[in-house]
């Protein structure tokens, strides 16, 4: 072949096209080219099993024979012919009349005597971020690369590693879940709305699940926390809705977030509510669920990693650690400590304390702790901004927690770890990586 190929896609639906040979390749071109809609006959003096159940199921003609002469033209012409004889001269000789009759010959044997090529195929899954495209490669008759590249190429997809999103074209008019198509499968055009975990700010520490559905969202609403880097591979068109609050102001409030959630849904709009850490973990994505529910939206939720564990082990806290502690306990420190002190009263007094959002009114929360019990000289460690290149962590006590955090400067977000575990970070120091 002289020049580079020329890749095409064609319309088989209902022409004729050729097979000759009757083995589990001839089985599998037969069983594609059935798929696109093909007239498939099938020339082979036998066959194999599978060529022997599309046989039956009437979905190919089997002529039980050798090719003869005239085959490709009679009773009239085909379009296409797949030769996969397993004899060479067989092949050669499909190939030759094909040239002669003008019609387009691949054949399984020697690529290079081809004059059409199958690439390898793969078409995306339904309701994955890869729907509706199909991936076709050739690889200069190396089939395994081809194949390999067209796999990669489509997980790239469904990941969202490669974020092309597909923009579907009814979304313009707002349909109801209960609108559907008589038959009751209901609309096409019916949104969703996905919770999704997007971990304490790494870009690369989202789910691959949420990655994808990122990847294929038509309006992304978002916080302040989480991985906001991953916002910039948006494509322009996708809608994205800051709701980030940041401490004292509240800008949006949960009832106009929820209501976001499911206007957008009406619309037909796949929509991420993409959260730090884990939604469910003091994310209120328990609410936003909720209310999708009461509004008849579709509503699934993807884990996340949440910062309450995550963020100490960034700075090389185990909130378990053998001879240390078994347990460890989450609490809102939002509120003020009593919700702190129920926290702490239920659980083994060794236990980890890991309080989240627990800045603004450290100083009563650490006092209210000592009060209840808790040494004075319990280690305790502020962690600000875990994995993000500003990442601090300043280790205290309780009874020097307010003092120091005002000295050092302690901003929101910060996860506050009270226990002995802390003192584990001496010998190993910060383990967020790169
Ligand atoms: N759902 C989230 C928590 C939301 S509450 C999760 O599972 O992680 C918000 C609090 O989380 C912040 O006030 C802070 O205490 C903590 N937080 C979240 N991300 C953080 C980060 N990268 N660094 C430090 N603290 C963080």
């Amino acid at each position: 072949m002289a020049g580079p190929a020329y890749p095409l896609t064609l319309d088989l639906t209902g022409r004729r096209v050729v097979v000759v040979g009757g083995g589990p390749i001839a089985a599998r071109r037969a069983r594609g080219l059935v798929d696109a809609g093909a007239d498939v006959e099938v020339i082979a003096p036998f066959v194999c099993e599978d060529v022997h159940d599309l046989v039956e199921s009437h979905e190919i003609r089997w002529h039980e024979r050798e090719f003869v002469v005239g085959d490709l033209v009679l009773p009239e012409p085909a379009w296409l012919v797949h030769t996969a004889t397993g004899d060479r001269d067989v092949d050669t000789q499909v190939s030759r009349e094909a040239e002669a009759a003008r019609v387009w010959c691949v054949r399984a044997d020697d690529a290079g005597a081809s004059s059409a090529w199958t690439p390898a195929v793969a078409r995306g899954a339904a309701g994955s971020a890869s729907e509706g495209l199909t991936v076709a490669v050739t690889a200069g008759g190396d089939p395994r690369r081809a194949t390999a590249v067209r796999d990669a190429v489509l997980a790239a997809l469904d990941s969202g590693t490669l974020p092309v999103r597909r923009v579907r074209r009814n979304t313009a008019t707002p349909v109801g879940p209960g609108a559907g198509t008589a038959d009751g499968a209901g609309p096409a055009s019916t949104g969703r709305v996905a919770l999704v975990g997007g971990g304490p700010g790494a870009e690369d520490l989202i789910t691959v699940r949420g990655r994808a559905l990122l990847a294929a969202a038509d309006v992304v609403v978002t916080d302040r926390l989480g991985p906001r880097g991953l916002l910039s591979t948006l494509a322009p068109d996708v809608e994205v809705v800051d709701v980030g609050k940041t401490p004292g102001n509240h800008p949006v409030t949960q009832q106009r977030i929820n209501e976001l959630l499911v206007h957008h849904a009406l619309l037909g709009k796949r929509v991420v509510r993409l959260k730090g850490g884990d939604p469910f973990v003091l994310g209120r994505g328990g609410e936003e669920a909720l209310h999708c529910l009461e509004h008849d939206i579709p509503v699934e939720v993807v884990p996340g990693v949440t910062s309450a564990v995550s963020v100490p082990a960034a700075a090389g806290i185990p909130v378990t650690h053998r001879g240390i502690t078994a347990s460890f306990v989450v609490a809102s420190a939002h509120d003020g400590a009593d919700q702190v002190l129920r926290a702490a009263a239920d659980a083994a007094s060794d236990a980890t304390l890991v309080l989240l959002m627990g800045v603004t009114r450290l100083g009563e929360t650490a006092r209210a702790l000592v009060d209840a019990g808790r040494r004075p000289d319990t280690p305790v460690a502020l962690i600000e901004r875990g994995w993000t290149p500003e990442q601090r962590t300043t280790v205290t006590t309780l009874e020097g927690a307010a003092a120091d955090a005002e000295r050092a400067g302690v901003r929101a977000p910060a996860v506050v770890v009270v226990g002995d575990v802390v003192s584990v970070r001496h010998r190993l120091g910060d383990l967020a990586g790169e």
